[in-house]
Protein backbone atom coordinates (compact mmCIF):
# COMPACT_ATOMS: atom_id res chain seq x y z
CA UNK A 1 0.00 0.00 0.00
CA UNK A 2 0.99 3.67 -0.69
CA UNK A 3 1.42 5.10 2.78
CA UNK A 4 1.38 8.87 2.86
CA UNK A 5 3.76 11.48 5.11
CA UNK A 6 1.26 11.63 7.89
CA UNK A 7 1.54 7.56 8.10
CA UNK A 8 -2.17 7.24 6.41
CA UNK A 9 -2.77 5.21 2.47
CA UNK A 10 -1.94 7.74 0.06
CA UNK A 11 -5.04 8.58 -1.62
CA UNK A 12 -4.06 9.89 -5.38
CA UNK A 13 -6.28 12.36 -7.51
CA UNK A 14 -5.65 10.33 -10.77
CA UNK A 15 -4.10 7.20 -11.33
CA UNK A 16 -4.28 6.29 -15.43
CA UNK A 17 -3.59 2.87 -15.82
CA UNK A 18 -2.10 2.20 -19.55
CA UNK A 19 0.83 4.27 -21.08
CA UNK A 20 0.02 4.43 -24.74
CA UNK A 21 -0.61 7.57 -26.79
CA UNK A 22 -4.21 7.59 -24.62
CA UNK A 23 -2.73 7.35 -21.37
CA UNK A 24 0.58 9.59 -21.89
CA UNK A 25 -1.98 11.94 -23.04
CA UNK A 26 -4.01 11.66 -20.27
CA UNK A 27 -1.09 11.79 -17.88
CA UNK A 28 0.55 15.01 -19.99
CA UNK A 29 -2.85 16.94 -19.53
CA UNK A 30 -3.51 15.96 -15.14
CA UNK A 31 0.20 16.73 -15.08
CA UNK A 32 -0.59 19.93 -16.04
CA UNK A 33 -3.39 20.68 -14.03
CA UNK A 34 -1.22 19.80 -11.22
CA UNK A 35 -3.00 16.19 -10.22
CA UNK A 36 0.46 14.17 -10.05
CA UNK A 37 -0.92 11.27 -12.17
CA UNK A 38 0.46 7.86 -11.33
CA UNK A 39 0.79 6.33 -14.32
CA UNK A 40 0.86 2.16 -14.39
CA UNK A 41 3.17 1.43 -17.55
CA UNK A 42 1.89 -2.22 -18.20
CA UNK A 43 3.39 -4.88 -19.19
CA UNK A 44 3.84 -3.27 -22.73
CA UNK A 45 4.92 0.14 -22.09
CA UNK A 46 4.32 2.51 -24.64
CA UNK A 47 1.07 0.16 -25.61
CA UNK A 48 1.32 -1.07 -29.61
CA UNK A 49 3.37 1.84 -30.79
CA UNK A 50 6.20 0.04 -29.40
CA UNK A 51 6.10 -2.70 -32.15
CA UNK A 52 5.67 -0.52 -34.75
CA UNK A 53 8.34 0.97 -36.92
CA UNK A 54 8.27 4.23 -38.11
CA UNK A 55 5.13 6.55 -37.55
CA UNK A 56 4.45 8.64 -40.30
CA UNK A 57 0.78 10.29 -39.77
CA UNK A 58 1.38 11.56 -36.42
CA UNK A 59 0.83 15.12 -36.65
CA UNK A 60 4.00 17.54 -35.97
CA UNK A 61 6.52 15.24 -37.52
CA UNK A 62 6.76 16.02 -40.38
CA UNK A 63 9.61 13.58 -41.63
CA UNK A 64 7.82 10.53 -39.30
CA UNK A 65 9.41 9.17 -35.95
CA UNK A 66 10.03 5.58 -34.69
CA UNK A 67 7.20 4.79 -32.70
CA UNK A 68 9.16 4.04 -29.41
CA UNK A 69 10.62 7.38 -30.19
CA UNK A 70 7.35 9.02 -30.01
CA UNK A 71 6.29 6.91 -26.97
CA UNK A 72 9.59 8.09 -25.18
CA UNK A 73 8.94 11.72 -25.80
CA UNK A 74 5.55 11.40 -24.52
CA UNK A 75 6.48 9.96 -21.32
CA UNK A 76 9.00 12.11 -20.70
CA UNK A 77 6.70 15.30 -21.61
CA UNK A 78 4.14 13.89 -19.15
CA UNK A 79 6.97 13.41 -16.34
CA UNK A 80 8.24 17.20 -16.96
CA UNK A 81 4.58 18.19 -16.00
CA UNK A 82 4.97 15.90 -12.54
CA UNK A 83 3.50 12.60 -14.13
CA UNK A 84 5.09 9.63 -11.87
CA UNK A 85 5.62 6.46 -14.48
CA UNK A 86 5.01 2.59 -12.39
CA UNK A 87 6.77 -0.17 -14.28
CA UNK A 88 4.24 -2.93 -13.03
CA UNK A 89 0.70 -4.13 -14.19
CA UNK A 90 -2.48 -3.75 -12.17
CA UNK A 91 -4.14 -7.50 -11.79
CA UNK A 92 -7.17 -6.24 -9.64
CA UNK A 93 -9.12 -3.07 -9.39
CA UNK A 94 -12.21 -2.44 -7.33
CA UNK A 95 -14.79 -0.03 -8.00
CA UNK A 96 -16.86 -0.92 -5.38
CA UNK A 97 -15.87 1.43 -2.78
CA UNK A 98 -14.52 5.60 -2.79
CA UNK A 99 -11.60 5.75 -3.38
CA UNK A 100 -11.08 3.27 -5.78
CA UNK A 101 -8.67 0.37 -5.18
CA UNK A 102 -6.87 -0.81 -7.12
CA UNK A 103 -3.63 -3.72 -6.69
CA UNK A 104 -0.37 -4.78 -8.77
CA UNK A 105 0.90 -7.60 -9.79
CA UNK A 106 3.28 -7.72 -6.76
CA UNK A 107 0.02 -7.19 -4.89
CA UNK A 108 0.21 -3.42 -3.86
CA UNK A 109 -2.81 -1.59 -3.29
CA UNK A 110 -3.11 2.02 -4.75
CA UNK A 111 -6.34 4.08 -3.91
CA UNK A 112 -7.55 7.04 -6.13
CA UNK A 113 -10.52 9.44 -6.50
CA UNK A 114 -10.67 8.76 -10.40
CA UNK A 115 -9.52 6.53 -12.26
CA UNK A 116 -8.60 6.83 -16.12
CA UNK A 117 -8.58 3.31 -18.10
CA UNK A 118 -6.08 3.00 -20.94
CA UNK A 119 -5.00 0.00 -21.25
CA UNK A 120 -5.48 -0.60 -25.11
CA UNK A 121 -6.04 -3.57 -27.43
CA UNK A 122 -3.74 -6.16 -28.24
CA UNK A 123 -3.66 -7.12 -32.05
CA UNK A 124 -4.50 -11.22 -31.78
CA UNK A 125 -1.61 -13.21 -33.22
CA UNK A 126 -1.53 -16.33 -35.11
CA UNK A 127 1.56 -17.24 -32.66
CA UNK A 128 4.22 -19.13 -34.56
CA UNK A 129 8.10 -18.24 -34.14
CA UNK A 130 8.54 -16.17 -37.43
CA UNK A 131 5.78 -13.98 -36.61
CA UNK A 132 7.60 -12.68 -33.86
CA UNK A 133 10.92 -12.80 -35.22
CA UNK A 134 9.62 -10.42 -38.57
CA UNK A 135 7.18 -7.98 -36.32
CA UNK A 136 8.03 -4.47 -37.75
CA UNK A 137 10.29 -5.77 -40.30
CA UNK A 138 7.57 -6.78 -43.10
CA UNK A 139 4.64 -8.26 -39.90
CA UNK A 140 2.03 -5.89 -39.20
CA UNK A 141 -1.20 -5.61 -37.78
CA UNK A 142 -2.08 -2.25 -38.81
CA UNK A 143 -2.39 -1.57 -42.64
CA UNK A 144 -2.96 2.14 -41.97
CA UNK A 145 -0.13 2.66 -39.96
CA UNK A 146 2.41 0.31 -42.00
CA UNK A 147 0.77 -0.05 -45.77
CA UNK A 148 2.64 2.76 -47.45
CA UNK A 149 6.14 1.20 -46.84
CA UNK A 150 4.74 -1.52 -49.22
CA UNK A 151 4.39 0.41 -52.07
CA UNK A 152 4.08 -1.74 -55.54
CA UNK A 153 4.82 -4.64 -53.50
CA UNK A 154 3.21 -7.82 -52.77
CA UNK A 155 1.29 -8.41 -49.22
CA UNK A 156 -0.52 -10.79 -47.69
CA UNK A 157 -3.32 -10.23 -45.26
CA UNK A 158 -4.36 -13.13 -43.03
CA UNK A 159 -8.11 -13.40 -41.84
CA UNK A 160 -11.58 -13.35 -42.70
CA UNK A 161 -13.48 -10.98 -40.94
CA UNK A 162 -14.27 -6.92 -41.52
CA UNK A 163 -10.55 -6.22 -40.77
CA UNK A 164 -9.17 -8.32 -43.15
CA UNK A 165 -11.37 -7.10 -45.63
CA UNK A 166 -10.67 -3.56 -44.54
CA UNK A 167 -7.39 -4.16 -44.62
CA UNK A 168 -6.92 -5.57 -47.79
CA UNK A 169 -9.17 -3.21 -49.50
CA UNK A 170 -6.70 -0.34 -47.69
CA UNK A 171 -3.54 -2.06 -48.86
CA UNK A 172 -4.51 -2.03 -52.05
CA UNK A 173 -3.32 1.46 -52.31
CA UNK A 174 -0.46 0.79 -52.17
CA UNK A 175 0.46 -2.56 -52.68
CA UNK A 176 0.79 -4.13 -56.76
CA UNK A 177 -1.24 -7.27 -55.32
CA UNK A 178 -2.85 -8.55 -52.30
CA UNK A 179 -3.93 -11.75 -50.79
CA UNK A 180 -5.86 -12.49 -48.87
CA UNK A 181 -5.49 -16.01 -46.58
CA UNK A 182 -8.30 -17.14 -44.76
CA UNK A 183 -8.40 -20.53 -42.49
CA UNK A 184 -11.79 -21.32 -43.89
CA UNK A 185 -13.67 -21.05 -47.11
CA UNK A 186 -16.67 -18.88 -45.69
CA UNK A 187 -15.81 -15.74 -44.08
CA UNK A 188 -17.09 -13.52 -41.37
CA UNK A 189 -16.97 -10.38 -42.58
CA UNK A 190 -19.65 -8.63 -43.40
CA UNK A 191 -21.49 -9.48 -47.27
CA UNK A 192 -20.95 -5.41 -47.90
CA UNK A 193 -16.88 -5.93 -46.89
CA UNK A 194 -16.54 -8.96 -48.83
CA UNK A 195 -18.39 -7.73 -51.95
CA UNK A 196 -15.96 -4.75 -52.30
CA UNK A 197 -13.07 -6.95 -51.74
CA UNK A 198 -14.47 -9.36 -54.63
CA UNK A 199 -14.71 -6.80 -56.49
CA UNK A 200 -11.36 -5.18 -55.95
CA UNK A 201 -9.08 -7.13 -58.93
CA UNK A 202 -5.78 -6.29 -56.94
CA UNK A 203 -7.25 -8.73 -54.02
CA UNK A 204 -6.43 -12.22 -54.46
CA UNK A 205 -8.35 -15.04 -52.11
CA UNK A 206 -6.11 -18.67 -51.04
CA UNK A 207 -8.83 -19.74 -49.15
CA UNK A 208 -9.02 -22.90 -46.15
CA UNK A 209 -4.95 -22.61 -45.89
CA UNK A 210 -3.16 -21.01 -42.85
CA UNK A 211 0.16 -19.71 -42.50
CA UNK A 212 2.59 -22.28 -41.30
CA UNK A 213 6.12 -19.78 -41.86
CA UNK A 214 6.94 -16.22 -42.42
CA UNK A 215 9.83 -16.63 -44.72
CA UNK A 216 12.38 -13.89 -44.72
CA UNK A 217 15.84 -12.71 -44.41
CA UNK A 218 18.29 -11.63 -41.80
CA UNK A 219 21.53 -10.00 -44.00
CA UNK A 220 23.99 -7.70 -41.13
CA UNK A 221 21.26 -5.54 -39.21
CA UNK A 222 18.58 -5.59 -41.72
CA UNK A 223 15.54 -8.17 -41.78
CA UNK A 224 13.21 -7.70 -43.98
CA UNK A 225 9.97 -10.89 -45.24
CA UNK A 226 10.47 -12.23 -48.34
CA UNK A 227 7.23 -15.06 -48.79
CA UNK A 228 5.10 -17.25 -46.59
CA UNK A 229 4.40 -21.18 -46.59
CA UNK A 230 1.01 -21.86 -46.27
CA UNK A 231 -0.78 -25.27 -45.90
CA UNK A 232 -4.12 -25.95 -47.46
CA UNK A 233 -5.72 -27.64 -44.50
CA UNK A 234 -8.30 -29.95 -46.57
CA UNK A 235 -5.42 -31.73 -49.33
CA UNK A 236 -2.54 -30.77 -46.16
CA UNK A 237 -0.37 -29.48 -49.55
CA UNK A 238 2.08 -26.91 -48.49
CA UNK A 239 3.08 -24.14 -51.13
CA UNK A 240 4.94 -21.18 -50.59
CA UNK A 241 3.75 -17.71 -51.59
CA UNK A 242 6.21 -14.64 -52.37
CA UNK A 243 5.46 -11.05 -50.60
CA UNK A 244 7.30 -8.37 -49.09
CA UNK A 245 4.89 -7.70 -46.19
CA UNK A 246 2.18 -10.34 -43.70
CA UNK A 247 -0.65 -8.43 -42.10
CA UNK A 248 -2.28 -10.01 -39.25
CA UNK A 249 -5.68 -9.15 -39.10
CA UNK A 250 -7.77 -11.22 -37.22
CA UNK A 251 -9.13 -9.61 -34.53
CA UNK A 252 -7.90 -7.30 -31.67
CA UNK A 253 -8.51 -8.19 -27.84
CA UNK A 254 -9.37 -5.02 -25.44
CA UNK A 255 -7.53 -5.25 -22.35
CA UNK A 256 -10.62 -5.10 -20.32
CA UNK A 257 -10.69 -8.19 -18.42
CA UNK A 258 -10.06 -6.73 -14.92
CA UNK A 259 -13.04 -4.85 -15.38
CA UNK A 260 -15.43 -7.59 -15.95
CA UNK A 261 -18.06 -7.33 -13.88
CA UNK A 262 -17.47 -3.91 -12.53
CA UNK A 263 -17.22 -1.38 -16.02
CA UNK A 264 -20.17 -1.61 -18.81
CA UNK A 265 -18.52 -3.33 -21.95
CA UNK A 266 -20.08 -4.56 -25.20
CA UNK A 267 -20.19 -8.32 -25.90
CA UNK A 268 -16.30 -7.76 -27.29
CA UNK A 269 -15.30 -6.62 -24.11
CA UNK A 270 -14.64 -2.71 -25.16
CA UNK A 271 -15.49 -0.67 -22.35
CA UNK A 272 -18.75 1.69 -23.34
CA UNK A 273 -18.42 5.46 -22.51
CA UNK A 274 -21.15 8.07 -22.85
CA UNK A 275 -21.89 9.88 -25.81
CA UNK A 276 -18.64 12.85 -25.81
CA UNK A 277 -17.40 11.90 -23.28
CA UNK A 278 -14.95 9.37 -21.56
CA UNK A 279 -17.41 8.86 -18.86
CA UNK A 280 -18.19 5.47 -17.80
CA UNK A 281 -21.19 3.75 -15.98
CA UNK A 282 -19.03 4.30 -12.91
CA UNK A 283 -18.50 8.44 -12.14
CA UNK A 284 -14.95 8.96 -11.17
CA UNK A 285 -13.66 6.23 -13.81
CA UNK A 286 -13.39 7.09 -17.53
CA UNK A 287 -12.04 5.27 -20.17
CA UNK A 288 -9.76 6.42 -23.12
CA UNK A 289 -8.26 5.15 -26.29
CA UNK A 290 -8.07 1.55 -28.02
CA UNK A 291 -9.99 -0.32 -24.95
CA UNK A 292 -13.21 1.98 -26.01
CA UNK A 293 -12.35 2.39 -29.67
CA UNK A 294 -12.68 -0.47 -32.06
CA UNK A 295 -13.72 1.85 -34.62
CA UNK A 296 -10.77 4.05 -35.18
CA UNK A 297 -7.92 2.69 -33.71
CA UNK A 298 -5.26 5.23 -34.52
CA UNK A 299 -2.59 6.68 -32.11
CA UNK A 300 -3.94 10.59 -32.48
CA UNK A 301 -7.22 9.71 -32.33
CA UNK A 302 -6.11 7.40 -28.73
CA UNK A 303 -4.19 10.57 -27.73
CA UNK A 304 -7.50 13.03 -28.64
CA UNK A 305 -9.72 10.59 -26.24
CA UNK A 306 -6.95 10.58 -23.50
CA UNK A 307 -6.98 14.41 -23.30
CA UNK A 308 -10.36 13.93 -22.83
CA UNK A 309 -10.39 11.79 -20.21
CA UNK A 310 -8.14 14.04 -18.35
CA UNK A 311 -10.25 17.03 -18.45
CA UNK A 312 -13.18 14.80 -17.60
CA UNK A 313 -11.54 13.87 -14.44
CA UNK A 314 -10.02 17.15 -13.23
CA UNK A 315 -13.99 18.72 -13.97
CA UNK A 316 -15.12 15.85 -11.86
CA UNK A 317 -12.45 16.35 -8.89
CA UNK A 318 -13.41 20.09 -9.17
CA UNK A 319 -17.34 19.27 -9.12
CA UNK A 320 -16.86 17.16 -5.77
CA UNK A 321 -14.58 19.57 -4.42
CA UNK A 322 -17.34 22.45 -5.02
CA UNK A 323 -19.91 19.63 -3.66
CA UNK A 324 -17.82 19.18 -0.25
CA UNK A 325 -17.22 23.19 0.24
CA UNK A 326 -21.16 23.47 0.22
CA UNK A 327 -22.06 20.56 2.24
P1 LIG B 1 -13.42 -11.17 -36.21
O1 LIG B 1 -14.75 -10.77 -36.76
O2 LIG B 1 -13.38 -11.91 -34.92
O3 LIG B 1 -12.69 -12.03 -37.34
C1 LIG B 1 -11.47 -12.62 -37.10
C2 LIG B 1 -11.09 -13.44 -38.32
O4 LIG B 1 -9.80 -13.97 -38.12
C3 LIG B 1 -12.02 -14.61 -38.57
O5 LIG B 1 -12.23 -14.77 -39.94
C4 LIG B 1 -11.25 -15.79 -38.00
O6 LIG B 1 -11.47 -17.00 -38.68
C5 LIG B 1 -9.82 -15.39 -38.23
N1 LIG B 1 -8.95 -15.94 -37.21
C6 LIG B 1 -9.07 -15.87 -35.87
N2 LIG B 1 -8.05 -16.48 -35.27
C7 LIG B 1 -7.26 -16.96 -36.25
C8 LIG B 1 -6.04 -17.70 -36.27
N3 LIG B 1 -5.41 -18.04 -35.14
N4 LIG B 1 -5.51 -18.02 -37.46
C9 LIG B 1 -6.12 -17.67 -38.62
N5 LIG B 1 -7.27 -16.97 -38.67
C10 LIG B 1 -7.83 -16.63 -37.49
O7 LIG B 1 -12.44 -9.89 -35.99
P2 LIG B 1 -12.36 -8.54 -36.80
O8 LIG B 1 -12.38 -8.79 -38.24
O9 LIG B 1 -11.21 -7.78 -36.24
O10 LIG B 1 -13.68 -7.76 -36.38
C11 LIG B 1 -13.94 -7.47 -34.99
C12 LIG B 1 -15.24 -6.66 -34.87
O11 LIG B 1 -15.02 -5.34 -35.39
C13 LIG B 1 -16.36 -7.27 -35.68
O12 LIG B 1 -17.56 -7.06 -35.00
C14 LIG B 1 -16.35 -6.47 -36.97
O13 LIG B 1 -17.61 -6.42 -37.62
C15 LIG B 1 -15.94 -5.10 -36.44
N6 LIG B 1 -15.27 -4.34 -37.52
C16 LIG B 1 -16.06 -3.58 -38.33
C17 LIG B 1 -15.48 -2.88 -39.36
C18 LIG B 1 -16.35 -2.03 -40.24
O14 LIG B 1 -17.53 -2.17 -40.17
N7 LIG B 1 -15.78 -1.15 -41.01
C19 LIG B 1 -14.12 -2.96 -39.60
C20 LIG B 1 -13.34 -3.77 -38.78
C21 LIG B 1 -13.96 -4.46 -37.74
P3 LIG B 1 -12.86 -17.81 -38.52
O15 LIG B 1 -13.86 -17.01 -39.28
O16 LIG B 1 -12.56 -19.12 -39.12
O17 LIG B 1 -13.12 -17.86 -37.05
Amino acid sequence: MEIAKNGTPEIRKVIVIGSGPAGLTAALYSARANLKPLVFEGSQPGGQLMITTEVENYPGFEHGIMGPELMDIMRKQAVRFGAESVFRNIVKADLSNRPFKITDEEGKEYFAETLIVSTGASAKWIGIDSEKKFMGYGVSSCATCDGFFFRGMKVVVIGGGDTAMEEANYLTRHASEVILIHRRNEFRASKIMQDRSKSNPKIRFVLDSVVEEILGKEEENKKYVTGVKVKNVKTNEISEIDCSGVFVAIGHKPNSDIFKGSLEMDENGYLITKKSSSETNIEGVFACGDVQDHYYRQAITAAGTGCMSAIDAERYLELKEYELSKA
